[in-house]
């Protein structure tokens, strides 16, 4: 087990200020734009194939990195850049991560692979979970999956919403239930290669922020998958089942099954907390440079304690978020457990940090940061996100209070 440590070692500074200069050069210069256009921005994802960021190599390297820093740093100097471009290139690793911890080595050898493409051929990857009656409750999701043992093929019907990349990916990695009385624990994930019949984009969303990233509903329709495409396979799934049917059993219903899923997230949440740590850092900055150089009253606008006292409370804020990410971080390749729901305590904070700065910026760029000639206005668009995906933080305050007090908190 590595030890926990604030201190980047030599080579990931050297990551780090690669990625850095990637986002200063490439991606934020490309930002207004794509926010704009309100599309994938191809051409960026296309340049971060081309110098190993967008791939799978990369995003395994940063993963498995015992320190647990790799992916926090990576995120943050990409959402550094610009929230929407990056969560474009960094959305096919969220559903890659799916086929990493759940796949066989034998799917993960055919599906990541086809998940990137290559520089020449950038493909993409979409994670589907949330319905439009299933955002929070993922318990109450109805995306059914039917085995069809005749034919050794999954048959999978019900439509998913708010997909990253929905429509548009090579692979999706959709979510399905498979035994509807055992709530979220009886959900099973699937792959959907390349062009399956039955598989639509719906309604592609109109965004307040990360415009640049691809937001769709898809639409199942009688999708037949060979068996094979059941992530981690059929003995496996079945010898999970009969274990959560007796759990259940024993915990006299569903509720405790309820609970235990949403621990699962515990470890993934820390990425997206690095995400808000990223364009926080990116508004204080801007920020700091206006306050230092705008003058009004014959003196920088800094040296009136009203706007210096919120760049100190910014700068602690970010400081702070990035500790709890740093430190969740490290617990979740570590394998420690998450006895105070750290990674959704990092989660919660490192988001609602982000909008509060990102406010506090637009108020210090007064009416320059109202307008889109200045950054900050996008930047605090994107922040919202935030306190929204991969659990509000209303989720997240539940999940903490129930793992402080071990009670089913409404
Ligand atoms: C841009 C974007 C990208 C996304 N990408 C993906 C993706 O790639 N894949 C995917 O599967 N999903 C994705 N999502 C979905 C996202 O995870 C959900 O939007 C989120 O989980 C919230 O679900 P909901 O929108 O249905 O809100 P709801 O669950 O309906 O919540 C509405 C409000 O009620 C509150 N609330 C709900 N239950 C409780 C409770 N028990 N206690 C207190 N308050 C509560 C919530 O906090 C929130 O404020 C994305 C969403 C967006 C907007």
């Amino acid at each position: 087990m590595a030890e926990f440590t604030m201190e980047l070692n030599d080579e990931q500074k050297e990551v780090r200020d690669w990625l850095h200069g990637f986002a200063a050069d490439v991606i934020r210069p490309a930002a207004a734009e794509w926010d704009e256009r309100e599309e994938t921005p191809w051409p960026v994802i296309q340049e971060a194939a081309k110098v190993g960021i967008y791939s799978l190599d990369f995003y395994a390297q940063q993963y498995f990195d015992q320190t647990g820093l790799g992916i926090p740093m990576a995120m943050e100097e990409l959402f550094w850049g610009d929230a929407g471009i990056a969560l474009s290139i960094v959305g096919t690793g969220l559903a890659a991560v799916g086929v990493l911890a759940n796949g066989t080595e034998e799917q993960i050898g055919t599906w990541v692979p086809q998940m990137y493409g290559d520089a020449n051929d950038v493909k993409l990857a979409a994670f589907c979970s949330s319905e439009p009656d299933a955002g929070s409750d993922v318990a109450s999701m109805r995306t059914r999956a039917v085995y069809d043992e005749a034919k050794d093929e999954w048959v999978i019907n019900g439509t998913k919403t708010w997909a990253t990349n929905g429509g548009i990916a090579n692979v999706h990695v959709v979510v399905a239930v498979v035994d509807p009385e055992l709530g979220s624990k009886g959900h099973a994930s699937f792959i959907i290669p390349p062009n399956t019949p039955g598989l639509a984009q719906g309604q592609k969303f109109k965004k307040h922020g990360i415009r640049a990233s691809h937001t769709a509903e898809v639409i199942l329709d009688n999708v037949r998958v060979p068996g094979s495409c059941l992530l981690g396979g059929k003995e496996k799934l079945d010898e999970r089942l009969a274990r959560a049917r007796e759990r259940a059993k024993a915990a006299g219903g569903g509720e405790r099954v309820k609970n235990a899923a949403m621990a699962t997230f515990e470890a993934s949440r820390p990425a997206v907390g690095a995400m808000a740590v990223g364009t926080a850092r990116a508004a204080y900055e801007v920020a700091l440079d206006y306050a230092m150089t705008r003058e009004q009253f014959g003196r920088p606008i800094i040296d009136n304690q009203g706007v210096a006292f919120q760049l100190a409370e910014m700068r602690t804020q970010i400081d702070a978020a990035r500790l709890l990410v740093w430190r969740a971080s490290w617990m979740a390749i570590n394998g420690k457990p998450f006895t105070a729901a750290e990674g959704s305590m990092s989660k919660l904070f490192a988001s609602e940090t982000a909008k509060k700065v990102t406010a506090q910026a637009i108020q210090i760029l007064g009416g320059n940061g109202y307008t889109r000639e200045y950054p900050v206005e996008r930047m605090h668009r994107d922040s919202a996100i935030y306190t929204i995906f991969e659990g509000t933080s209303e989720i997240q305050r539940l999940v903490i209070a129930r793992t402080l007090s071990g009670m089913s908190i409404r």
